[in-house]
């Protein structure tokens, strides 16, 4: 029996997401969005999972691409920021990853570049209207000639942009977004990518050339009151630890730091060793549900660095050493995530270096 916090990675289940994806994106192309060490999962990890269906990869930063090309991985990978510095686009060019431009300062490093080996792979972002990263919808075309006549850049220029709020499926923003976009590139010939992983779900007209999904491979969902299992999606994610104490705690007695939950009788109160010290949110509320063995019982009080204490009256056979999950297939990060004002990739993102991380191959 361990201690330890254990993150399970679901590597049948990633695979089964990206298969899906595919499926309903088609005949749009995927980029396979593992960003933020693969939102949690590990970046290395999951591209190799990946690896022999994932056409393409998208990554926050130069140094994600790096970390893919050195394990090996051959395919397209594209960094959604572009270039933070001049000196990133030399590096890009030797790595061959595709950088998004989004800003007028990229223009004048592209401009003054040495042209190294291999043409550089580009995609023009717009911002449509989350007024984040990207052009203003004005200059499309005028960035678009631009960086057609620069020498060393590849001449197929691709053209993205993001929604703000795409998980609401009939949502005047994401409507208008659309249109914006379509306004500002049209008779641009070039593919396009619009959608992450909730306009996938509720955006068909949005699916264009390339979509870029990260939170439907991990089978997670930002849709309000749905999981991603709810749309057919695997979580790709265990987090347990085990039950290290049981105490019979009396009427009216506080538990926890603060005290801010009160035994209404006479009560067994479990202590689950997983706490803020390894991602689990502070945040999570008296209520937030956690699986004792088969049972699903209420967290009670304080979230603590190391312990969380649990409402063990609904789990009269659970026993010091049973297995306490989190989130996992039976319990859905989604649902802890609206029991700690959060959202499932907060959660998963979260994940510290004390927790081990183990492989499952389904
Ligand atoms: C993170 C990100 C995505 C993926 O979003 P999901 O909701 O996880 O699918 C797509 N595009 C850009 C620019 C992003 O930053």
């Amino acid at each position: 029996m361990s201690r330890t916090t254990t993150a399970t990675i679901h590597l049948g289940a990633l695979r089964h997401n990206l298969a899906r994806i595919k499926a309903m994106a088609a005949p749009a192309r995927v980029m396979a969005v593992v960003k933020a060490d693969a939102y949690g999962h590990g970046l290395e990890r999951v591209a190799r999972a990946l690896d022999a269906e994932a056409e393409c990869f998208a990554v926050a930063a130069l140094g994600d691409g790096l970390r893919l090309r050195a394990a090996g991985h051959r395919q397209r990978i594209v960094v959604l920021s572009g270039p933070d510095q001049p000196g990133d686009i030399a590096e890009m060019q030797r790595l061959r990853l595709d950088a998004a431009i989004h800003h007028e300062a990229q223009l004048h490093w592209l401009a003054e570049a040495v042209p190294g080996r291999g043409r550089l792979r580009v995609w023009l972002k717009i911002d449509s209207g989350m007024h984040r990263l990207g052009f203003p919808p004005e200059r499309a075309a005028g960035v678009h000639a631009c960086l057609a006549a620069m020498p060393g850049l590849d001449p197929e220029i691709g053209l993205l942009s993001h929604f703000a709020e795409s998980e609401v499926f009939d949502g005047e923003a994401t409507r208008r977004q659309i249109a914006c976009f379509e306004q500002a590139t049209r008779g641009l010939a070039a593919p396009r990518s619009l959608s992450n992983s909730a306009a996938v779900l509720g955006w068909p007209e949005a699916r264009v050339d390339w979509v870029r999904t990260g939170g439907l491979l991990y089978g997670l969902s930002v849709v309000e009151g749905k999981s991603g299992a709810d749309f057919g999606f695997r979580p790709a994610m265990t987090l347990a630890t085990r039950l290290i104490a049981i105490n019979h705690v009396r009427k009216g007695e506080r538990i926890g730091y603060n005290g801010t939950w009160t035994c209404p009788e006479d009560m067994p109160v479990g202590v689950a060793a997983v706490g803020y010290g390894d991602g689990y949110p502070r945040s999570a509320a008296s209520g937030t549900p956690v699986r004792v063995g088969d049972a699903t019982v209420p967290l009670v009080g304080r979230v603590s660095m190391d312990l969380i204490t649990l409402d063990l009256r609904e789990a009269p056979q659970a026993r010091v050493g049973e297995r306490v999950v989190l989130w996992g297939p039976q319990l859905p990060v989604e649902t802890v995530a609206r029991h700690a004002g959060t959202i499932s990739y907060d959660l998963t993102c979260g994940m510290t270096r004390r927790v081990l991380f183990v492989e499952d191959e389904n």
